[in-house]
């Protein structure tokens, strides 16, 4: 069994309720769910959109492997309504957004999946509610956990609030 570790993320429509919905179908599909955090507001990151956004993390006991994991989600997406993929990292509205961010301690990078996200260190959005559920666990290529690594982005962010040119 491998835990694996969630970000669902909705700002269209009834969001809570897109949430709870995938978590739902995701406990019928990938395994039996072992914690979830609060939902969290959020303004939109990356893109400009008037809609915030209800963040949340979970984690998952599972036998299934993360590209069979990566099916499910897409499938759990696609059922709730989720019309438009993001192209070269242009982020739009969706009611619902399922993201892989760890899988145990596996290093994955093939063209469908990346594994721990690419992002997931970066986004205040992610490491909160993942700091509620597993502030312990490892980030397996930064080698920090979630809670040092959530220190680190919300320094960078207050810096970079007092020098908007600061990288
Ligand atoms: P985003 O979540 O960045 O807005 P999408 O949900 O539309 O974008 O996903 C874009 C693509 O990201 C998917 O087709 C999927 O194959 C790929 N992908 C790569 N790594 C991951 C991951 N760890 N979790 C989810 N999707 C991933
Ligand atoms: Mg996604």
């Amino acid at each position: 069994m491998s835990y694996v570790y969630l970000s669902l993320g909705s700002n269209l429509g009834n969001r809570k309720q897109y949430i709870q919905k995938a978590i739902k179908a995701l406990g019928k599909t990938i395994g039996e769910l072992t914690k979830c955090s609060s939902f969290y507001e959020t303004v939109p990151d990356g893109f400009l959109s008037e809609n915030n956004f209800l963040n949340v993390a979970a984690v998952f006991e599972t036998s299934l492997q993360p590209a069979e994991i990566l099916q499910h989600t897409e499938q759990i997406e696609k059922q709730l309504g989720r019309t438009e993929k993001s192209h070269d990292r242009q982020y739009a509205d969706r009611c619902i957004d399922i993201d892989i961010l760890m899988y145990d301690d596996q290093v994955i990078n093939t063209p469908r999946l990346t594994i721990p996200h690419p992002m997931m260190h970066k986004r205040t959005f992610v490491l909160e509610p993942l700091n509620e559920i597993a502030p312990d666990i490892l980030h397996p290529i930064l080698k920090e956990n979630i809670e040092t690594l959530l220190q680190e982005q919300l320094e960078h962010t207050m810096l970079k609030e007092k020098n908007p040119d600061r990288k």
